[in-house]
């Protein structure tokens, strides 16, 4: 399996990498040394994760070459519009300590704001600050919105998307239009390694019903950010790509589905 997907700009993106929601400034700096260390190159963060400086102090220290890198951030909701946006990122570059992203993503659809925050993306884009632009949060309907002013199309949708919340219309969807599929919550924020169809496939592996899980979005073409501050898990979360998924067990999983949000439906949120 190849790590990294080709983006519609030409871009490799890992399909691997860590996500550090919830992480404390010094939580973020460990674990994205810990993570580099053992052969990440996706960080995922965001200006509202309030860790962007712990996140590029963890880069510096791990001493890894820039290029080598893809570090993605977001622009939080209270920041969109046009001239908004291009200073929140001017400020996330700055707290990351880097001249350079190499994805920024429009983290909610927040209705009346993101065609214009999207114009502010489109020209950070073409300064060469952005490697890629995108969105996160992004029902069809947002992205058929956004598309009635945008130039450039979005490369990536990062969408709530695990086992128990497949979203096969919007991969559909997706795939047709060339946008990448990324992952949030892909272990179900923990909540659904007990799963028995998981634990068991593992026991077939020897793996983890994290890994299975983490296995299984990256057979279905799914870039994926699953979040651990321990260096033990950070490590196994990364340990999946010297087993395979069969056919079947692969459809076991997609029956898992029963269209479970943990987090708001971009229809309706309040934040
Ligand atoms: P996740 O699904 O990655 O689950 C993380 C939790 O699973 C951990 O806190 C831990 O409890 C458990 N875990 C992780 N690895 C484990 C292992 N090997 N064994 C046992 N337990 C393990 O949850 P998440 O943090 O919500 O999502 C991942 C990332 O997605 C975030 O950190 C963030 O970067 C991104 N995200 C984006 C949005 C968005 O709106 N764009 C929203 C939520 C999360």
């Amino acid at each position: 399996m190849d790590k990294t997907k080709r983006l519609a700009n030409g871009i490799e993106m890992p399909r691997l990498g860590l996500g550090v929601w919830r992480v404390e400034e010094t939580d973020a700096t460990n674990s994205v040394k810990w993570a580099i260390e053992n052969g990440y190159h996706l960080i995922d963060t965001a200006a509202i994760y309030k860790n962007e400086t712990g996140v590029g102090k963890g880069i510096a220290q791990s001493g890894i070459k820039r290029e080598n890198l893809f570090v993605t951030t977001k622009l939080w909701n209270a920041d969109q519009g046009y001239e908004t946006a291009h200073q929140a990122f001017n400020d996330s570059l700055e707290r990351l300590g880097l001249d350079y992203v190499d994805l920024y993503l429009i983290h909610w659809p927040v209705e009346g704001k993101f065609n214009d925050s999207w114009r502010a993306m489109e020209e950070i884009y073409a300064s060469g600050r952005a490697k890629a632009i995108g969105v996160s949060n992004f029902h069809q309907h947002h992205i058929e919105e956004l598309m009635t002013t945008a130039k450039i199309k979005p490369m990536v949708d990062q969408i709530e998307l695990h086992p128990t919340l497949t979203q096969e219309n919007l991969r559909e969807y997706l795939a047709k239009e060339g946008i990448a599929v990324e992952a949030w919550s892909p272990l179900g924020q923990g909540k659904i390694l007990q799963n028995p169809t998981l634990t068991e496939i593992g026991k077939k592996h020897k793996k983890s019903a994290a890994q299975v899980i983490i296995r299984w979005h990256l057979q279905s073409d799914i870039i994926v950010i699953p979040k651990s501050v321990h260096e033990e898990r950070i490590k196994e979360n990364f340990d999946v790509f010297d087993f395979e998924l069969s056919e079947d067990e692969m459809k076991q999983i997609d029956h898992l589905n029963i269209n479970e949000r943990l987090g708001a439906d971009p229809d309706n949120f309040n934040f």
